[in-house]
């Protein structure tokens, strides 16, 4: 064997996916976890890659037409009430609010006083609420269709929490449209899985696949849920973004009816579908390596980070000046619709400047020191490649490459996360050998093992739940992109008319 590698992250994804993931983060400087329980904090460099992911989004939305407005954090316990199967959904993660006001105790200490007559929960997602302004905006079919998004937050209580993938609050968009006609809320359920699709795609470099979740996994209250899939590279499978098709189910219990054009009255077919800050998780495990994250340039927090060599007290002057000039050149650039963000760090600690922009992921590394100054080039390192190979480009010519480079890093990235997962997905016919692919060597600490199975399946739920008992394995998705075809199901044998994708998951 050769001589051991020296990686910035300590474990190596191999050694310890999950503490790798964890240490990344930190390293990364994206997020921390709170005082809160289970809440995280966003730091800067993390928040921007939210801010790049908003506005991408937002302008796809509004694109087809849909507008922001805003909504109470607070929904009356008796909204949540009106859907069975949603409330039922979201019950045992609702954060619920009952007082409001604070008394001071005798010892000095604060007690919550003043009992609501009603409780409030805070929203978990808005369906009820959002429904029943719709229901007070509606009253013709010329008042449809509806587009309406949010950007917000919302609370799920979770017992297990992961820093992006899994936190008690999280920041998401949730959109809903209520429509007069069943084809059109189905159309427009499409059109937003499309465009997470697209933004996971030619944004995130990450690739997804389409498809439609099983009854069980289904949102709470949903007729039909549309979702994105992307494999990690613990070849585990991440839910990306959800599309909800809502039939009449939300419109009967917020009352959304309206008059047709022939005067008949009926309720509304509503849709949702929301993506989170869950993307930034899915995102790290996509592209993070040992030396720490990798971030796709379409949406990275900042593209270029400058550094100056200052060697000698009285270069400083003269190199600091030839830095600015080369920042000011970059940051009037346009890359995607977004100005070039351009760092410059003239710390001088050394070795360990440049290994901190490599742990926070920036896709480019500038060195600029005297000598690169006489021969008017600058020293170029990106973050797609090793962290030693770099090369002397002429200053000119790296200005009028930059968003060259910045494109071939993101197709670099983006070819990279598909052979992987083509790699890891498999096809398999056989009980014994599908529990032998989701089962790893070692039990005690389990090695990366498993990644997509596309296996029949007879549509039972009880075949669903054998295998996530047994495994831990669910089905990811119906996908979309496979014909039908003849087979028997992996777990009782039974005739399935098409394939499934079936995979561990977060
Ligand atoms: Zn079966």
């Amino acid at each position: 064997m050769g001589k051991q590698i020296k990686t910035a992250i300590t474990p190596t994804r191999a050694e310890d996916y999950p503490q790798w993931y964890q240490e990344v983060v930190k390293a990364s400087e994206m997020a921390e976890r709170s005082p809160v329980r289970g809440c995280m904090v966003i730091k800067p460099w993390g928040y921007s890659l939210w801010e790049n992911i908003v506005s991408v989004l937002d302008g796809m939305f509004k694109e087809t037409g849909v507008k922001n407005a805003y909504f109470p954090l607070f929904i009356p316990l008796s909204f949540l009430e009106k859907e069975a199967e949603h409330v039922e959904g979201f019950a045992k993660e609702c954060a619920v609010v009952t007082h409001h006001r604070l008394e001071k105790r005798a010892d000095g200490g604060l007690e919550p006083a003043g009992k609501l007559n009603e409780p409030l929960v805070v929203r978990p997602t808005s369906e009820t609420i959002i429904g029943d302004s719709f229901s007070r905006w509606v009253g013709s079919y010329r008042d449809l269709p509806i587009l309406i998004n949010q950007w917000g937050n919302v609370v799920r209580w979770e017992m297990r929490t992961r820093l992006f993938l899994r936190t008690s609050e999280f920041l998401w968009q949730e959109g809903h449209t209520a429509h007069a006609t069943q084809e059109e809320a189905v159309e427009r359920t499409f059109m937003m899985l499309d465009t997470y699709a697209r933004l996971a795609e030619e944004y995130l470099a990450m690739p997804v696949v389409k498809g439609r979740k099983t009854a069980s996994e289904r949102f709470p209250g949903a007729v039909d849920t549309l979702c994105i899939e992307a494999m990690m590279q613990d070849r585990k499978g991440l839910q990306a973004g959800t599309s909800h098709f809502l039939g009449q189910n939300f419109a009967r219990a917020s009352g959304i009816k309206f008059q047709s054009a022939e005067e008949s009255e009926g309720y509304a077919w509503t849709t949702s579908w929301g993506a989170s800050t869950r993307l930034i998780g899915g995102l790290i495990m996509t592209h993070g390596d040992d030396d720490g994250i990798v971030l796709p340039p379409k949406i990275a927090s900042s593209h270029v980070v400058l550094m100056p060599i200052i060697r000698k007290p009285e270069d400083r002057v003269k190199v600091m000046e030839s830095v600015e000039t080369l920042g000011k050149a970059l940051k009037n650039i346009t890359y995607h619709h977004r100005r070039i963000g351009v760092e410059i760090d003239d710390r001088e600690i050394g070795g360990a400047r440049g290994w901190e922009w490599i742990k926070k992921g920036i896709p480019i590394r500038v060195e600029i020191g005297p000598r690169d100054i006489a021969d008017n080039s600058v020293y170029v390192g990106r973050r797609d490649k090793e962290h030693n190979d770099k090369v002397s480009i002429n200053r000119d010519h790296f200005v009028g490459e930059v968003t060259n480079i910045l494109d071939e890093i993101q197709d670099v990235l983006f070819g990279r996360a598909l052979s992987f997962r083509k790699e890891h997905t498999v096809s398999i016919d056989d009980n014994n050998e599908f529990y032998d692919f989701f089962t790893p060597e070692n039990q005690e600490q389990p090695e990366i093992h498993g990644g997509f199975a596309y296996a029949h399946w007879c549509g039972e739920d009880a075949c669903e739940s054998k295998i996530k008992d047994d495994l831990s394995v669910t089905i990811r998705c119906i996908p979309f992109d496979v014909p039908p075809e003849k087979g028997k199901c992996i777990c009782c044998g039974n005739p399935s008319s098409g394939r499934v994708i079936f995979a561990k998951a977060y």
